[in-house]
C-alpha cells in the first residue's frame, strides 16, 4: 500500500492528509510501459492514472486512422480524469510515451471520491483547466510556428517531463507529435543532428545541446510547465471534517 505521496505525483502531494487518507487505500502502483493504449478513444475509461514519472501522451484519432498527439502528461498531471468524472467515453486515446511508475484508481471509485472530497475535485479541475489552456496555446503554436520550432519545443518539454536527455522516439512518433509527414521530420532531425543539437540513431534520440535546442524552439516553450492556477481561494486546504465515506475500501 502507498504510504507517502510526496515523491509520487504533484497532484497527490497537494492533497490534505484527510483527503489523501481517503484516496490512498484505493490506489495501486502500476508500471507505465510501451504497448496497448492506456485509454482507447470512444471507450469508457477503466482507470484514472497519476504518473509518478514517465510521460503519457493524449492522442486524437482521425477518421482516416491517423493519430496526432494533443498533449503530454507527466507527474504534474492525471490521465483520464475528465471522462471518468463525467462517466462518458473518452474523446481521445492515451498512450505511454516514456515508461515510468504511476498510481492508478478504478474509474468508478475515483468518481465516488470526487463526490466527497472537495480538495481532490480542486486539484483535478485545476489540472483539467491547465490542459485546456495548453491545448489553446498549442492550437496557436500549430498555426504560427514552424515544424522545426515545434519539434524543438516538444523535445524540450519531453526532456522536462521525463528528466532524461535520451528517449526512444521514432520519426513516426515525432511526426505524430506534430501532425506532419514523416519526411518533414526526417529533414529536420537530419539538420539538427548536423548542427550537433541532437544525436539520432535507430529510434533513440539524445539531446546534445539543450541551449541550442531552446534557441531553435518557439516562444511557447516558456509557458510549458508554468501554466498552473493556485488552489481555489474558496477552498481551504487545511485539514477539516470530511463527510463519512460510505465507499467499500480494499483491505490494506
Ligand atoms: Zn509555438
Amino acid at each position: 500500500m502507498l504510504t507517502s505521496r510526496q515523491s509520487l505525483n504533484d497532484l497527490l502531494a497537494e492533497l490534505p492528509s484527510r483527503d489523501w487518507d481517503l484516496l490512498r487505500p484505493h490506489l495501486r502502483v502500476i508500471e507505465l510501459n510501451f504497448g496497448p493504449a492506456l485509454i482507447e478513444a470512444g471507450l469508457p475509461v477503466k482507470q484514472v492514472i497519476f504518473p509518478h514519472g514517465g510521460i503519457v501522451a493524449t492522442m486524437e484519432i482521425l477518421s482516416r486512422g491517423e493519430s496526432i498527439e494533443t498533449g503530454m502528461i507527466g507527474r504534474g498531471g492525471v490521465v483520464g480524469s475528465g471522462a471518468a468524472f463525467y462517466d462518458v467515453p473518452s474523446p481521445s486515446a492515451a498512450v505511454v510515451r516514456f515508461p515510468g511508475p504511476a498510481s492508478a484508481i478504478e474509474a468508478g471509485q475515483f468518481r465516488s471520491l470526487m463526490g466527497i472530497s472537495a480538495a481532490l475535485r480542486d486539484v483535478v479541475m485545476r489540472d483539467l483547466w491547465t490542459r485546456s489552456v495548453k491545448a489553446e496555446q498549442t492550437a496557436a503554436c500549430n498555426a504560427a510556428h514552424s515544424a522545426e520550432q515545434r519539434l524543438c519545443r516538444r523535445l524540450l518539454h519531453s526532456r522536462t517531463l521525463s528528466g532524461s536527455d535520451t528517449m526512444l522516439l521514432s520519426q513516426d512518433l515525432m511526426a505524430q507529435m506534430l501532425g506532419v509527414k514523416r519526411n518533414t521530420i526526417s529533414l529536420i532531425a537530419h539538420a539538427l543532428q548536423q548542427k550537433g543539437v541532437i544525436r539520432y540513431s535507430r529510434g533513440r534520440m539524445a539531446i546534445i545541446d539543450v541551449d541550442a535546442l531552446a534557441s531553435r524552439s518557439c516562444e511557447c516553450q516558456l509557458a510549458d510547465g508554468s501554466i498552473r492556477p493556485l488552489a481555489s481561494p474558496r477552498l481551504s486546504l487545511a485539514p477539516r471534517a470530511v463527510p463519512e465515506c460510505s465507499i467499500q475500501r480494499s483491505p490494506s
